[in-house]
C-alpha cells in the first residue's frame, strides 16, 4: 500500500513517468526515433527498438558486417528477406520513375562527403569517372544474393526508414495496438486513428523556416514522409548549399525546382522512395507521374514557393501561415 501510495506521488510530481512506457525514444539509422503507442507494454516497445537496430545492423552503409556492406565490398552477398524485400522494391521504384531513385548512387553521394560529413564538392571528371558506376540496372538480385558489377555501390537510405515504420507497425499491431504514432526521423507512420478515433494531425515543417509549419496533414493509418535538402546539407566555400538528394542523371545535388516533398499512403517504404525520387524528377515530371500512383498522395513545395497536390489529399490538407496564401497546382489523379 505505502508503496502504492509512493508511486501515485511519483506520477502526480511526473506525469510524464506516466506516460514512460507508452513512448520510447532512441537513436538509430543516424536519426532520433519516437514510438507512442498508449496501448504497448514496455516489452512491445523494446520489441520495436530491437527490430530497428536489427534492420539497422541489415542495412547499414557504415557497419562492415552489415549485408549491403558486404555486397558493396565483394560485388556479391547472400541477403536476409528484409534487405531482398527493400532493394528488390528500390529496383521497382527506379524502375517506375525512369531511375530518379536509384540506389546504385552511392559512390556519389560518399564522393561528396554525405557518409562522414567531411563534405566536400568533387571536380566534374571527378563525377563522371563516379557516375560509370551508377546504374540500377545493372544490379541483380536472384535467389536471395545480390550481385554487382565492379565498382558499383549501393545505399538503401532513400528507403530504409520507410521500411522500419512499416516492419513497426506490424509488431504493434501484432501485439494488439490500435493506436500509435510511430516517428522515424521525419519517416511517420500513424498506425490506427488518435487514441480518441479523431485524425493524427501531421505538421508539414516549412522548407524554408525549418521551425515552422507550411501546413497540416490529417490522416488515419497512413505513412507521412517527407523530404528535402533541408533536412540534410553543406554549404559550400562560395556559399552554395548543397542537399543529400542526388539527382542520378547529374551526380550532384538535385536542383530540379523542388524543395519539398511529402508522400502519404499505406505504404511506408513507397512513400520514402517516392519523396526521394519526385523530389529529383520536379515539379512537371512529378505532377506527370502521380496520376499512375493512385495509392499514394503528394504534397510539393516548389522553389518559388508554390504548393503542388494530389487532389486526393484536398479535404485533407490545411495550410498555415504565409501558405495560406501560395499559389496550389492541383495534381489529379
Ligand atoms: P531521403 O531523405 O529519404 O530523401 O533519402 C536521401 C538519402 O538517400 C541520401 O542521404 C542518400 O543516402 C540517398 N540518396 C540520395 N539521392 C538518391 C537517389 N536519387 N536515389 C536513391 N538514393 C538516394
Ligand atoms: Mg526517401
Amino acid at each position: 500500500m505505502k508503496r502504492a501510495l509512493f508511486l501515485l506521488c511519483l506520477l502526480l510530481l511526473f506525469p510524464s513517468l506516466a506516460r514512460a512506457s507508452q513512448a520510447r525514444t532512441f537513436f538509430a539509422m543516424d536519426t532520433v526515433m519516437t514510438v507512442s503507442a498508449p496501448e504497448a507494454d514496455s516489452a512491445l516497445l523494446d520489441a520495436c527498438e530491437r527490430e530497428i537496430f536489427r534492420l539497422e545492423r541489415l542495412f547499414s552503409v557504415t557497419d562492415p558486417d552489415s549485408e549491403i556492406s558486404i555486397l558493396n565490398r565483394d560485388g556479391r552477398a547472400a541477403l536476409s528477406p528484409d534487405t531482398e524485400r527493400v532493394l528488390s522494391y528500390a529496383l521497382d521504384a527506379a524502375r517506375l520513375t525512369g531511375g530518379a531513385l536509384d540506389v546504385t548512387l552511392y559512390p556519389v553521394v560518399k564522393a561528396w562527403g554525405f557518409t562522414t560529413g567531411e563534405y566536400r564538392v568533387p571536380s566534374d571528371e571527378e563525377i563522371a569517372a563516379l557516375l560509370t558506376y551508377v546504374d540500377w540496372t545493372q544490379a541483380e538480385l536472384t535467389d536471395g544474393a545480390a550481385t554487382l558489377p565492379e565498382g558499383a555501390q549501393v545505399d538503401l537510405g532513400a528507403l530504409a526508414k520507410g521500411y522500419a515504420s512499416d516492419a513497426l507497425a506490424d509488431i504493434l499491431i501484432r501485439g494488439g495496438v490500435t493506436s500509435a504514432l510511430i516517428d522515424l526521423g521525419g519517416n511517420i507512420y500513424c498506425l490506427g486513428s488518435k487514441p480518441d478515433g479523431s485524425f493524427w494531425r501531421i505538421g508539414i515543417r516549412d522548407p524554408i523556416d525549418s521551425s515552422a509549419y507550411l501546413g497540416s496533414l490529417s490522416v488515419k493509418n497512413a505513412a507521412v514522409v517527407t523530404s528535402g535538402s533541408y533536412e540534410r546539407n553543406f554549404t559550400a566555400e562560395d556559399g552554395h548549399v548543397y542537399g543529400h538528394i542526388f539527382d542520378p542523371a547529374t551526380g550532384r545535388p538535385a536542383e530540379n525546382g523542388l524543395i519539398s516533398v511529402t508522400v502519404t499512403g499505406k505504404n511506408g517504404m513507397q512513400c520514402d522512395a517516392l519523396t526521394t525520387a519526385l523530389y529529383v524528377l520536379g515539379p512537371q515530371a512529378a505532377a506527370e507521374l502521380l496520376p499512375h500512383i493512385p495509392e499514394v498522395g503528394a504534397l510539393m513545395v516548389d522553389d518559388g514557393g508554390e504548393l503542388w497536390i494530389t487532389e486526393s489529399l484536398r479535404p485533407f490538407f490545411t495550410p498555415l501561415g504565409s501558405y495560406q496564401s501560395a499559389p496550389i497546382h492541383w495534381i489529379a489523379q
